[in-house]
């Protein structure tokens, strides 16, 4: 336990489980969810993902072989109480996705973007110069604790109700900018690509669908750029639940049905469909030195990714 947040009159606990080497000279992956606590079917994903790799590790000795040489983090639900109350925010009403002390430069969209105005209204950052709320603090801490200072680390964020169709995010979430580990980010792609050639995940910078301020990542990526012998790169999955709600119309009458499939064998699929990416991310971690690129394929890499993302000519 990481944390403990107080919530209508009880304490929920923040948990946090690892396993796999804890030597800072090994790769890792974080695994995160519940960031918003609508949205459970990240939660779910996540735990799956967990219990089926406890389960392996009785039997599966390549599975015990690769995690000598890595490190994984889970922390699938670090908002318990937004969950509790079936909330996006957390119980002071702070949408911890928007809660980090970094400031877009940019146009953000109205609300949507971040703002101060009241804990009442949705996407609300905090309080002026009050320090970041206790989940938030939380996340930040195991991800300086466990994923920085290594050669390589990949974080991913589960979330979900973002738009038609599946997403996986990069930063940056508060500018247009380009992220120095742009071309670790495209190889990474492209070797998913290479290996899922039916995959339906749009893969893009979250600032091409919106910008705001506070992200978490954006915040825990500028920190970690400062440190060039090690490469972080924070990942969000945002899973599409319109997709769900053209299925069954109905759920759009149910708060908790936009977020989340409702029905049952629909979300085995989910689960399902998504733990493969989920472990694609283990073995893209354990096996980086094969692919993260360097020297002149590294400035290829670069290239292919502005034009892709960017909207930049091809020198
Ligand atoms: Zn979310």
């Amino acid at each position: 336990m990481v944390a403990e947040v107080a919530c209508g009159g009880r304490t929920l606990p923040v948990h946090l489980v690892c396993l796999g080497n804890a030597d800072p000279g090994v790769p890792a992956v974080g695994f995160f969810a519940g960031v918003h606590g609508l949205e459970r079917i990240g939660v779910e994903v996540v735990m799956a993902h967990l219990e089926s790799l406890v389960r392996r590790l009785r039997w599966d000795s390549e599975l015990n072989r690769q995690l000598e040489q890595l490190r994984l983090v889970f922390m699938p639900l670090v908002n318990p109480g937004g969950l509790w109350r079936g909330t996006r925010a957390n119980p002071n009403g702070v949408d911890l996705m928007r809660n980090a002390p970094i400031e877009s430069q940019e146009s953000v969209p109205w609300l949507l973007g971040g703002h101060r105005i009241s804990a009442n209204l949705p996407w609300f950052r905090g309080r002026e110069a009050a320090p970041m709320e206790i989940e938030s603090q939380a996340l930040c801490d195991v991800v300086r604790a466990e994923l920085f200072g290594r050669p390589f680390s990949i974080a991913l964020d589960c979330h979900s109700g973002f738009g038609a169709t599946d997403r996986i995010w990069f930063p940056f979430a508060h500018s247009t900018r380009p992220i120095f580990h742009l071309p670790e980010v495209h190889a990474l792609s492209q070797i998913f690509e290479d290996s899922h050639t039916h995959h339906r995940y749009v893969l893009e910078p979250q600032s091409r669908q919106y910008l705001t301020h506070g992200d978490l990542w954006d915040y825990l990526y500028t920190t970690s750029a400062d440190d060039a012998s090690s490469t972080f790169i924070p990942l969000t999955l945002e899973l599409g639940s319109w997709l769900w709600v053209k299925k069954n119309p109905r759920q759009i009458f149910s708060r908790e049905g936009i977020f989340n499939p409702l029905i049952e064998h629909r979300q085995k699929r989910v689960l399902r469909s998504h733990i493969a990416w989920l472990d694609f991310l283990t073995r893209a971690a354990s096996s980086y030195r094969g692919w993260v690129p360097t020297g002149a394929d590294r400035d290829r890499h670069l290239k292919q990714a502005l034009n892709r993302w960017y909207g930049r000519p091809q020198r």
